[in-house]
């Protein structure tokens, strides 16, 4: 049992028993399978005090096949199947061919004891005498059954052994811990990889289900909880499957992916959950670069208009005043046409470039379409909202924008000016970001027909005039 390999500690046990008890040799032989008329067995393991008993070499004994066309060797086999052991003292024995076999290798008396593993008869450990024909029944037997026992255990733990660094190298590589709760008495087990992935000691012997919750997000917690109260009212699936962060042992939260599944005992109750724990921070990280990606104008990295639905859904609902500025480059068109799409592309960049510079981090600025932008902030008053937009009006038309195209042209300066139209949503939380927006619009509309470059705020004067000045 202390040796490296199991196999390594069976020549030892064979070796210790066999001078012990005088015999010529002591064998295992593993069974290969059972055909219909033969057993198919292999030579692997023996002990014999000299060259002369030994036979683990000879050619006939490799992967031998014992035909069971004899009934009392069909008997014997089917009896080792069942477990039992034997023991023959050949002169003793009737004449047949199980006796000639014997005979044929000089074996005065043996016994032999089936070998168990996972409930199967996985071989046959004997021993062989060839000087004395004797009766092992007693002693020797009992010697050889406890033995027969040993290997079995050796066997079952080479198989543990073997299972336990497959599970390790699997939860290594799948990068993921394995976990189990009790229902009946609320205990949890979980893996190695898991406890290291925790911080927890090697050794530690509990980690607790409410140290383990803890080191889930309160947010993920939550869903958690309502996902799992959720399979237990419909009960129609007993798994699930949720992205939640962990704090790790470096306390960071990482994402992971907890697979659960419900398992019930014969009539019906719930007794466990248990799944696995697979990081998938790399997926995380991907589709959250792709969802930023996503929302964001490709030509300038303002935000897009999927990117001020989402800026907005972050920002929550207004529990301060928001304000909603729209701008409008100011005779677009006639700059393309002077200078070209390629300069124009540019000259949004360079804009953006600057009006990203006047704004708060948290201010949202959206390219709507074309050379048509918003501006969204929250926590302003309107003489602030205002005199924002006229910064903004000021750091487009203040200094030309000095575009190269190529090396070999000089420098192109243009100058540009941009036309703001604001809108506030004061404290009345309940207004529509739509609403806000057709003010806003409004307010630009006017902006621009009071000759462009200027900042008008929304009101009610304004709806009425920009309502004359479309009738104009
Ligand atoms: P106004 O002062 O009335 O706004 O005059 P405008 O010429 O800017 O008129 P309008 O806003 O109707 O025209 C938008 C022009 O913007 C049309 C198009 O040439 C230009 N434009 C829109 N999108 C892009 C773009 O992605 N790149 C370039 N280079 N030009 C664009
Ligand atoms: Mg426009
Ligand atoms: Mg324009």
């Amino acid at each position: 049992m202390s040796a490296e390999h199991w196999a390594e500690g069976v020549d030892q046990l064979l070796a210790e028993i066999g001078p012990v008890t005088g015999a010529s040799r002591v064998w295992v032989f593993q069974l290969m399978e059972v055909q219909s008329n033969a057993v198919v067995q292999d030579y692997v393991f023996e002990w014999a005090p000299s060259e002369h008993y030994r036979q683990l070499n000879q050619n006939r004994f490799r992967f031998f096949s014992s035909t069971l066309e004899d009934p009392v060797y069909r008997r014997l086999v089917e009896e080792r199947q069942a477990g039992v052991s034997h023991d023959f003292c050949i002169p003793l024995m009737p004449q047949g061919p199980l006796r000639s076999d014997l005979e044929n290798q000089a074996i005065q008396s043996t016994a032999t004891v089936p070998l168990f593993f996972n409930g199967h008869w996985w071989g046959t450990l004997g021993i062989d005498d060839c000087e004395r024909p004797v009766s092992w029944r007693g002693p020797g037997l009992d010697l050889l059954e406890a033995v027969g026992q040993l290997i079995a255990a050796a066997l079952y733990r080479d198989q543990l052994n073997h299972r336990s660094r497959q599970i390790e190298l699997f939860h290594t590589l799948a990068n993921c811990g394995v976990w189990e709760i009790s229902l009946c008495n609320g205990r949890l087990w979980c893996s190695q990889s898991l406890k290291t992935l925790l911080g927890y000691p090697e050794a530690y012997s509990r980690v607790s289900l409410r140290r383990m919750l803890a080191r889930l997000h309160p947010e993920d917690r939550a869903e958690l909880w309502a996902r799992l109260r959720a399979l237990w009212r419909i009960a129609e699936s007993t798994q699930f499957r949720l992205d939640g962060r962990l704090r790790l042992a470096n306390r960071s939260w990482i994402w992971h992916e907890l697979i659960g599944e419900i398992q019930c005992n014969e009539v019906g109750q719930p007794v466990v959950v248990a799944g696995l724990v697979l990081d998938i921070s790399r997926r995380k990280q991907d589709e959250e670069q792709a969802l930023a990606a996503s929302q964001l104008d490709a030509l300038t990295g303002a935000l897009n208009r999927r990117g001020m639905a989402q800026h907005l859904e972050t920002i929550g609902p207004a529990t301060a005043p928001r304000h909603l500025i729209l701008l409008d480059i100011d005779h677009f068109k006639q700059v393309n046409d002077t200078h070209g799409h390629l300069v124009g592309d540019t000259l949004l960049r360079m804009m953006v470039e600057r009006l990203r510079h006047e704004l708060r981090p948290g201010d949202g600025l959206v390219r709507l379409g074309g050379e048509e932008f918003a501006v969204l902030t929250s926590g302003m008053q309107d003489d602030q909202a205002l005199a924002l937009a006229e910064r903004l009006r000021r750091c487009i038309a203040d200094e030309p924008f000095v575009v190269q195209m190529s090396e070999d042209e000089p420098p192109l300066k243009v100058m540009m000016s941009v036309s703001l139209g604001v809108a506030g949503q004061g404290d009345e939380a309940s207004q529509a970001t739509n609403q806000l927006m057709a003010q806003a619009d409004q307010a630009l509309y006017a902006a621009k027909h009071a000759g462009r470059n200027c900042v008008l705020f929304y009101h009610e004067a304004i709806e009425s005039r920009a309502v004359s000045l479309d009738s104009e």
